[in-house]
């Protein structure tokens, strides 16, 4: 591409009404222009960064077996109400009505596909022959934020991959959260993104475990722990909603024991364990808490059922309380997902396939006996152990220079750029909006789900916000719009365009992305715009070099330039 030819209008100074490098920086390279607050378009430089980065997330997502499809972004407001999303969305969702033969149809544009993908999911699928299955697109989403800012970090219309996964088992679904949770660190590795997983809250979207992706920035809008001994991160938004909870649940006092399962001989993990007759392995470990000499709190993860008052409805009189003496306390659900007076449904267990702990419940596994008034912190703790990525800690009263609860590092608060996130959601909207499977034996269940989005606006944002010096912007060859940017010095010497069209034209010949800055202007102009636009590689032809059969190479990184003979160049280049 000729720079005459393309349209990269430049700036010199900093706009004024941008805050942050990133904003800034992709303003004065020519990569965008807002049209108003919250939107913008991307001009052609931006477009390439943003494809290239769009690329990246496609072959990943299709490496890991997810499939892609395109769902519209105009959706029936009646999905919405089905899952009571019309409500945890608010004024985020974009509603509007329009008028077909006559009649009002109420409709919204999407700000996530959930409904729209369950919904079509409940239409066509009903075996488990089927599943798992995880499907995928690259789409607009629309959401009226609060405060639109940033630039295109954070907008009302912006490019999302959202992912979401279906499956019959817990572990199905861990299997597919897994290669998910591994895609993203791939991806973001390719895109020369720092992106750090940590633990987090599910949000409106419900669920019971979740992971986010961080970009540190000081721009960033959440803010995080980290552990800089061993990388384990959490957003603080976790800590918060544990210590809110904590509050809202009923003092210990009135607290009275939990469960009806008494497994004999118990009395301590290796006792439980014994009387289980399996070994405390990995799983268990995770799962079993001493909370004291007397007492064990079996912790199951993965709750289907993330409608806790559906639970505690259908508990009613049920529920069954907890004799003082008993020792074992058996518990389902998400270890974060309940800390006041819910129950907690047990014939759930019977999904997991882990043998082990399905004879570990056996009794608390009857139907009808539940527990009420099980509290995180107040009747057990979390385990914490040094194995598994997924090892969810009790955060409630965390804060900077405290312990990492994994290693013996100190956690240190950074604020961070959420890229990209991955929820467990379990079964809330295959039960809202009935995405049933049979299973072998022609039992009907609700399938269990999974999603993953990833903002590709932020890697793009993102990359600028970390990777830019005082010139300009810095990108990784992955996303560059160019690979390599040819400056002839002067384009009125047709010696040195001869030189330099030849370059060129060799480069485009080896599939090189390479824009040619082909304007009639000062070299010192073209150099600095050369900085700002920041393509990783830059080749220099004219001046005195040309006369010596040199071109100047110099990689955006580098101190200096270094000389190659013109005829090496394409060489040295590729
Ligand atoms: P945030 O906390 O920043 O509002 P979110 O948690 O609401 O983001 P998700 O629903 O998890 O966002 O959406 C998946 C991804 O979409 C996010 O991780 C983020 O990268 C991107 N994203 C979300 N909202 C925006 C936005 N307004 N503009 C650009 N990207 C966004
Ligand atoms: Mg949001
Ligand atoms: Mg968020
Ligand atoms: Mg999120």
């Amino acid at each position: 591409m000729r720079w005459s030819q393309t349209f990269i209008p430049t700036m010199k100074e900093d706009p004024a009404d941008a805050e942050i490098p990133s904003h800034k920086l992709m303003l004065r390279a020519g990569l965008i222009r807002q049209l108003m607050a919250g939107a913008y378009t991307y001009l052609p430089l931006g477009y390439r960064a943003l494809r290239k980065a769009e690329n990246i997330v496609r072959q990943e997502m299709d490496n890991a077996g997810a499939v892609e499809l395109f769902m519209p972004a105009l959706q029936p407001i009646e999905l919405f109400e089905r899952t009571g999303r019309i409500n945890s969305f608010g004024n985020v969702l974009i509603k509007f009505e329009v008028t077909r033969r006559g009649n009002k149809v109420p409709m919204a544009l999407g700000p996530t596909h959930e409904e729209v993908v369950t919904d079509l999911i409940a239409r066509h699928i009903s075996s488990y022959r089927q599943l798992p299955l995880t499907v995928y697109q690259i789409q607009t989403k629309f959401r009226n934020e609060e405060r639109p800012r940033f630039g295109v970090l954070r907008t009302s219309e912006f490019l999302m991959k959202d992912a979401y996964s279906f499956s019959t088992s817990v572990e199905q679904l861990d299997d597919a959260y897994r290669k998910m949770y591994d895609a993203y660190v791939r991806i973001f590795a390719r895109c020369g993104l720092e992106a750090i997983p940590v633990e987090a809250e599910s949000g409106p979207i419900g669920g019971d475990a979740s992971h986010e992706f961080m970009i540190p920035a000081s721009a960033g809008e959440d803010s995080i722990l980290r552990c800089r001994d061993c990388g384990y991160g959490a957003n603080v938004e976790r800590a918060e909603t544990g210590r809110k909870r904590a509050k809202a649940a009923p003092p210990a006092a009135d607290a009275k024991g939990i469960a009806e399962i008494a497994t004999p001989g118990a009395g301590s993990i290796d006792a439980v364990c014994k009387a289980l007759k399996c070994k405390p392995h990995k799983m268990i470990k995770t799962l079993i808490y001493k909370a004291d000499d007397k007492t064990v709190a079996v912790l199951i993860r993965g709750d289907h059922d993330a409608n806790e008052n559906k639970i505690r409805r259908a508990l009613g009189a049920k529920t069954v309380e907890l004799a003082d003496e008993a020792t074992i306390l058996a518990v389902t659900g998400a270890p974060t997902g309940f800390a006041g007076p819910v129950g907690i449904k047990c014939d759930i267990i019977a999904d997991h396939d882990i043998p082990l702990l399905q004879a570990a419940i056996t009794g608390a596994n009857k139907v009808d006996a539940h527990f009420v008034n099980v509290c995180l912190g107040r009747d057990y703790q979390l385990p914490v152990t040094a194995e598994g990525d997924y090892e969810t800690f009790d955060l409630r009263n965390a804060a900077a220079d405290d312990p990492c609860p994994r290693s013996a590092g100190k956690l240190e608060l950074v604020h961070g750029i959420e890229v990209g996130h991955v929820f467990k959601l379990g079964t809330k909207y295959t039960v809202a909006l009935d995405a049933t499977f049979l299973d072998e034996k022609e039992q009907r269940h609700p399938i269990i789900m999974g999603c993953y989005g990833i903002g590709v606006n932020r890697i793009i944002a993102g990359l600028a916000e970390t990777k830019h010096d005082e010139n300009g912007l810095i990108w990784p060859m992955s996303v560059a719009p160019y690979e390599v940017l040819v400056v002839p010095l002067n384009v009125t010497d047709p010696q040195v365009m001869e030189a330099a069209e030849k370059i060129y034209t060799q480069l485009k010949g080896q599939g090189v992305d390479v824009l040619m800055d082909d304007r009639d202007a000062r070299p010192g102009f073209k150099l600095k715009d050369a900085d700002l636009i920041g393509i990783p590689l830059r080749v220099v032809i004219g001046g005195k070099g040309l006369k010596d059969g040199v071109a100047e190479i110099k990689w955006r990184t580098a101190a200096d330039p270094v000389l190659i003979k013109l005829d090496m160049t394409v060489n040295e280049v590729t």
